[in-house]
Formats: structure tokens, C-alpha cells, sequence
């Protein structure tokens, strides 16, 4: 039995199967991971949109082994400096009002539709408008939010308030407003839902609509935020502004650490007692977030993505002339989405096998999530392989039919055969 198998062997006897995981991974450095049998990967996946940095960034590991000695937690009931500094950081890079620190993406969604309700509360007015096919997290609330059935099935009831728009559209967005909205959550693109971008028009007009109405506009910023789309965060690509967004994911860089960050309007609407979270915004976690941060702003990683992206778009999007089954290319940044007209499955198998990990999602997209300082020789390596592995799933196809052509064809030999017997 191979080390994975073995290791494989006691997680499935011991961990709730919420997921099918693959291979068993024991290492990573940069954009490489190692499997337990020592099989070298690009990751693409990124840890589904965490590590912008790469894996185990040598200044996010020091800033965490040298806080890690300090002060890890001492919880909410005290200042500490690094919570503070990461505040008025994050802050600065958006919306320019307050944060509220938590630990994932599912609780600082769950956090903005609670400051959303206080806010209309006096008003009477608790509905958000969310969109079809968007994800937001796997509590009660977030799951309620996201626009995806699969998430929902079995759970129910789960808590009033969520509506559901079209993406892309808004007319079917201002079809849902009435007295009782307070809200407009969206993510700029959808990530889960196949790397969709909203167009500019779109959410401008979104942004319009909550100013018109009185509405507060929430960006879900957790998949296409830090430095992913090229910009600090996915809505900065439009020319609109949130009334406040999530984030998790990268924030940390695989050190689990979630935020809400808001504009003046929503800076001191949650007061004590209102909402609190025992690990939200620990020395440790700040601390990577810090030293996160610091990568990308002092590599550049955001600019760097948005050229690296447009070139790699460019060149994959002329596999949609090349090959039958790739029907588009789209995406932002360093997030990236090919287009199939079948299951997108296959082809993440057979790229692991080759030795690329991406992922699979809304069915027919192969999603690209790689580090922001991906080098690259080993963007040509990745492209390389994509190239490589259409064209054997290409000759796939074209074996299969030839197959199929064979059997019909002796079908109707037999066939014929058969007619012959009988008369
Ligand atoms: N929001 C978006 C856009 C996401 O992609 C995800 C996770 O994939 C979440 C929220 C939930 O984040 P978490 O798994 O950290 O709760």
C-alpha cells in the first residue's frame, strides 16, 4: 500500500465525508505541491483561491513563527496592536470605513447580513436581494443566500430574508425590491457559479438602484478578493463602491482569517453586544494577514495578475478555435474559467494525472486559481499541459467515435445477417 493509500486508508475512516478528496498532499512551496508518494504538482487551485502568495511564503511563515512566540490570542476583551494595524490597513486599500475581524468567508457573510438587518431594523426592513448561482458559505444563513439548490437540499428551513435575482440582469433585480429590502449581495465574479464576471453595466446599475432606493450594496469579495482580478478586490475592476464586502480566503494566505470591511455609512452601526467572534482578528491571525499583505503590495502581485491573466486568457482563448469541445474562456486576473461543452471532470482528472491541479465547477468550467507570483516558465509549464491534455482528450474523442463507428457498423453487418437467415 502507497503512503497516500495509507493515509487515505484512516482519514476516511475517521472524517465526515463532506468531501471526495484526491490525492494526499504532504508539501508545498510556492506554486508546487507534493503528494505523499513524492509526485511533484503545479497548483492551480491555490487552495480554491487562498494562497495569492504561493504556498508557505517564506514571510508570511517568519511573521507567523515570530508572532507565534509572542502573543497568539488573548481574545476581544483587549487591544492588541496587530488587529488595530491590519485595520487601518485593510481599510485603507478599501472603503475607507471600519473592520470586524472573524475566520472564514461563511461568517463574514453571515456578519454583513447581520449588519445589514441592524441597519434597516428601525425601518422594519431585513430582505437581501442575492443571485442566482452565487455561493456564500455553508451556514444556515449563507447557505439560505447562495443561489445553488445543491447547497440548500435538505436543510430546510432555512432562514427567511434571501431572494434571488438573475446575474447580469436588472431588470430582475429591481423586480424584487420592495419595503422590506435592505440589501444587494453580489460577488463580482461569481466564483462557484464558472468564473462569470458581472458586466459593467450591470452592476453599476446595481450600485444606482441601492442609491436610488435607499439600499445598501454588499460585495462578497471572499473567492476574487486580494490582488486576484488584478485589483485589490474584484468590484475595484468597475467604477463602483460597496457599502461593505467580505473577505476570507488569501486574507490569511492559508492561516484561517475572515473580514468585513465597511464605508463610514456602516463603520459604527454594530455596537457591543451586538456581534462578536472569540478567535476574529487574534495577534496570529493579523499577524500573516500583515505579512500577506505586505507580498502583494511590495511584489506588486495585483498588477502582476491582471497582465499575466490577459496573457493567459489570450492564449487559451485560442483553444476555442482549436478544439470543438472548449466553447469559451473568461474570467479576470489570475482567475480563470475554460469553458466546456460537457462535464469539466474529465479533464481535471486527466490534467492531475499530467501533473496540473485545477478545479472543476458550475459542471462544465476547468477553474485556474494560481498563486499571484506563479513564475513564468512554469505558466508556459501549466499552459504546456492544458495544451497537451486537450489535444489527448481530443484524440479520445475522436478513438471513441471510431469505436462507435465500428460497432454500428457490425450491427448492421449482423443485422443484415439477420435479414439474410430470415428470408
Ligand atoms: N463566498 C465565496 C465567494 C466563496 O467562494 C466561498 C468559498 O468557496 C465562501 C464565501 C465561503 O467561504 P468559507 O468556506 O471560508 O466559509
Amino acid at each position: 500500500m502507497s503512503q497516500s493509500e495509507s493515509i487515505a486508508g484512516v482519514f476516511n475512516k475517521h472524517v465526515m465525508p463532506t468531501y471526495a478528496p484526491g490525492l494526499t498532499l504532504v508539501k508545498g512551496q510556492g506554486a508546487r505541491v507534493w503528494d505523499a508518494d513524492g509526485k511533484v504538482y503545479l497548483d492551480f487551485t491555490s487552495g480554491i483561491s487562498v494562497l495569492n502568495v504561493g504556498h508557505c511564503n517564506p514571510r508570511v511563515v517568519e511573521a507567523i513563527r515570530k508572532q507565534s512566540e509572542k502573543l497568539m490570542h488573548v481574545s476581544n476583551l483587549f487591544y492588541t496592536e496587530n488587529q488595530a494595524l491590519l485595520a487601518e490597513r485593510l481599510t485603507g486599500l478599501a472603503l475607507g470605513g471600519k473592520a470586524f475581524f472573524c475566520n472564514s468567508g461563511a461568517e463574514a457573510n453571515e456578519g454583513l447580513f447581520k449588519l445589514a438587518r441592524l441597519w434597516g431594523h428601525a425601518e422594519g426592513r431585513h430582505e437581501i436581494i442575492c443571485m442566482q448561482n452565487s455561493f456564500h458559505g455553508r451556514t444556515l444563513a449563507t447557505a439560505a443566500a447562495t443561489g445553488q439548490e445543491k447547497v440548500k437540499k435538505g436543510f430546510d428551513p432555512l432562514p427567511e430574508g434571501f431572494v434571488h435575482a438573475t446575474f447580469n440582469d436588472l431588470d430582475s433585480v429591481k423586480a424584487l425590491v420592495n419595503e422590506k429590502t435592505v440589501a444587494i449581495h453580489l460577488e463580482p465574479i461569481l466564483g462557484e457559479g464558472g468564473v462569470v464576471p458581472a458586466d459593467e453595466a450591470f452592476i453599476k446599475g446595481v450600485r444606482e438602484l441601492c442609491d436610488s432606493k435607499n439600499l445598501l450594496m454588499l460585495c462578497d469579495e471572499v473567492q476574487c478578493g486580494m490582488g486576484r482580478t488584478g485589483n485589490w478586490f474584484g468590484f475595484q475592476g468597475y467604477d463602483v463602491t460597496p457599502d461593505a464586502i467580505a473577505l476570507a480566503k488569501a486574507l490569511g494566505n492559508g492561516f484561517p482569517i475572515g473580514a468585513i470591511l465597511s464605508g463610514e455609512r456602516l463603520a459604527d452601526v454594530f455596537q457591543p453586544g451586538n456581534h462578536a467572534s472569540t478567535f476574529g482578528g487574534t495577534p496570529l491571525a493579523c499577524a500573516a494577514a500583515l505579512a500577506t499583505i505586505d507580498v502583494i503590495e511590495g511584489e506588486r502581485l495585483g498588477p502582476r495578475a491582471a497582465v499575466k491573466g490577459e496573457e493567459f486568457k489570450g492564449k487559451l482563448l485560442e483553444f476555442v478555435e482549436r478544439y470543438e469541445h472548449v466553447t469559451d474562456v473568461r474570467g479576470a486576473g489570475l482567475m480563470l474559467g475554460i469553458v466546456l461543452d460537457g462535464p469539466a471532470q474529465p479533464l481535471v482528472d486527466l490534467l492531475t494525472d499530467m501533473g496540473l491541479l485545477t478545479i472543476a465547477t458550475a459542471q462544465n468550467v476547468v477553474r485556474l486559481l494560481p498563486p499571484l507570483n506563479t513564475r513564468d516558465d512554469e505558466l508556459d509549464e501549466a499552459f504546456d499541459m492544458i495544451e497537451d491534455c486537450l489535444d489527448e482528450w481530443h484524440g479520445l474523442g475522436e478513438a471513441q467515435a471510431e469505436d462507435e463507428t465500428e460497432v454500428a457498423a457490425s450491427e448492421e453487418v449482423a443485422a443484415a445477417a439477420a435479414t439474410d437467415e430470415a428470408s
